[in-house]
């Protein structure tokens, strides 16, 4: 441990985000960095447990080496901090800005946790600022080739590690930029598109091979020694209501990923919520997402129904340390609306009864109802509650079902209940030469279990090639 009094003498300090008025006239990075002794002091902090909760499952599910690289960063041992992160983190990059830090809430200081994620982000633009990070080319080739479908964190991941195994990677991405939800999901001003460029670059360097603009077929994986399936689980949930068909009516990342689209090129996107009362349909992290980008175009309300009554303050009885407490959060783009519209968007135990459209099919309102627990614990309608609201542009952020059907139809695979591709012995092994990972095996989840389940994915591909002995 570094400083044995450092949680004593400084309190946590996080970097903040831009000032709300300000930062919502433009789709710019939110993050701002502390000043490098503020940084030291911040590290300070770590008391390098016993039991270090932040690396366990409880906490990373990297297992990243918190307290070593803390306790480097308190020494001014920043190159020698960054080498110890990158042991498990393959872009702290994208964990540094978007990961909501389940180590930080499992730290043995509880509510008041080391700032990990933004001591992480500090270690990674440091490296990146003093030329630390440089490609890692790999001595020897294998000569076995592997397929990666999708370049979403976890096929990056993967595709990451094979290829530091000496095995020649190709991404295989339908879309026109690499990234997956990297790039086409969370919002520019969350995580910068040239943050994911620049690690892509890099990759390209180290000998990756990215073919863009390319759905991923049998034929084309033929060529191939082993194949990894990263397509996410993408396949929205749709609102069982009359109404759906109404133009004005679309899912969040369709939404989002043309937002984005418009950003990178500079031009008007092709769905915008510029001068429309706009409701998003779900109260989680992708309807925070959307509500920050409806403002940022100039929406004339933004409105956020969820069905689940608004969490506690703070943890429940049941809800102990070191588990993630399950309380009330008020992200970025809910702060943003507070302060444009001076009261929180999101209005609890309330869903959407009916979508209104005008004689031309276009959407004009909602007929919205509240939600009570019936006498079986299930959520039903509260008869008279109803509501209409005006709304012009209506985003779905309902969550998300599983993997696409043209994948599994193409490759004649077939998806659990939940719409996984997970294997019963709960490996990443499909038979043959085939191997899933990332969101399309575990269910939609966060970037940073992406990242781990791809790691996981590619140290399997390679004990299928140890085991067939043709290494
Ligand atoms: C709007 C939104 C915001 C989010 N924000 C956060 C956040 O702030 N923090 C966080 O930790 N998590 C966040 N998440 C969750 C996180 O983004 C996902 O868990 C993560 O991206 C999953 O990674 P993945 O690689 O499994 O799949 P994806 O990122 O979904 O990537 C899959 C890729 O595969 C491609 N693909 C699919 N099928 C094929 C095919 N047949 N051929 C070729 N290409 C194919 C797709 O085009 C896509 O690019 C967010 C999710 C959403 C929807
Ligand atoms: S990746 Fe996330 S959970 Fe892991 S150390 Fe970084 S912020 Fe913490």
């Amino acid at each position: 441990m570094g400083k044995t009094t450092g949680f004593l003498e400084y309190a946590r300090q996080e970097n903040p985000y831009r000032d709300e008025q300000a930062r919502v006239r433009d789709f710019d990075d939110l993050h701002t960095a502390q000043s490098v002794e503020a940084r030291r002091c911040q590290a300070a902090r770590c008391m390098n447990c016993g039991v270090p909760f932040c690396q366990s499952d409880f906490g990373c599910p990297l297992h990243n080496l918190i307290p070593e690289w803390n306790d480097l960063i308190y020494q001014g041992q920043d190159r020698e901090a960054l080498m110890r992160l990158l042991r498990t983190a393959p872009f702290p990059e994208f964990t540094g800005r978007v990961c909501p830090a389940l180590c930080e809430k499992a730290c043995n200081l509880a509510d008041d946790g080391v700032t990990n994620r933004d001591n992480e982000l500090y270690l990674i633009e440091t490296g990146f600022e003093k030329g630390w990070v440089q490609p890692r080319i790999p001595a020897v080739r294998t000569g076995k080739t592997v397929a990666v479908i999708g370049s979403g964190p976890s096929g990056l991941a993967a595709a990451d590690l094979l290829n530091q195994m000496g095995h020649t990677v190709t991404v295989i991405e339908r879309a026109d930029r690499p990234g997956g939800l990297l790039m086409y999901g969370i919002p520019n001003m969350k995580l910068p598109k040239t943050v994911v460029e620049r690690r892509v670059r890099l990759m390209e360097a180290e000998g990756i091979s990215f073919l863009l603009n390319t759905e991923a077929t049998p034929e084309l994986v033929e060529a191939y020694d082993a194949a990894v399936f990263c397509g996410g689980a993408r396949q929205a949930r749709s609102l069982n209501v009359p109404g759906m068909e109404a133009e004005g009516v679309y899912f969040a990342v369709d939404y989002l990923t043309e937002a984005t689209k418009g950003v990178l090129s500079g031009t008007a996107p092709a769905i915008t919520a510029k001068g429309k009362n706009v409701i998003v349909v779900g109260g989680g992290d992708t309807g925070n997402d959307c509500v920050g980008t409806a403002l940022r175009q100039g929406c004339a309300s933004i409105l956020q129904l969820e069905m689940m009554p608004c969490a506690p303050e703070k943890r429940a009885s049941g809800n102990p340390w070191p588990q993630w407490p399950r309380t009330l959060r008020t992200d970025y783009g809910q702060l943003e609306a507070i302060s444009a519209q001076g009261g929180d968007p999101r209005i609890y135990e309330t869903t959407v009864k009916t979508i209104l459209k005008d004689e031309n099919g276009v959407l004009k309102a909602l007929e919205t109802v509240k939600l009570q627990k019936n006498a079986e614990g299930k959520l039903a309608p509260v008869p008279g509650t109803e509501q209409t609201l005006p709304c012009e542009l209506l985003l779905i952020a309902a969550g998300f079902v599983g993997c696409d059907a043209q994948t599994l139809n193409a490759f004649s695979l077939n998806a659990d209940a939940r719409g996984r591709l997970l294997p019963e012995d709960q490996s990443h092994y499909l038979g043959g030469k085939l191997f899933s990972a990332g969101d399309m095996r575990t269910g939609q989840s966060l970037v940073v279990r992406a990242l781990a389940d791809g790691r996981a994915a590619a140290k399997e591909v390679q004990q299928f090639f140890e085991k067939k002995n043709t290494l």
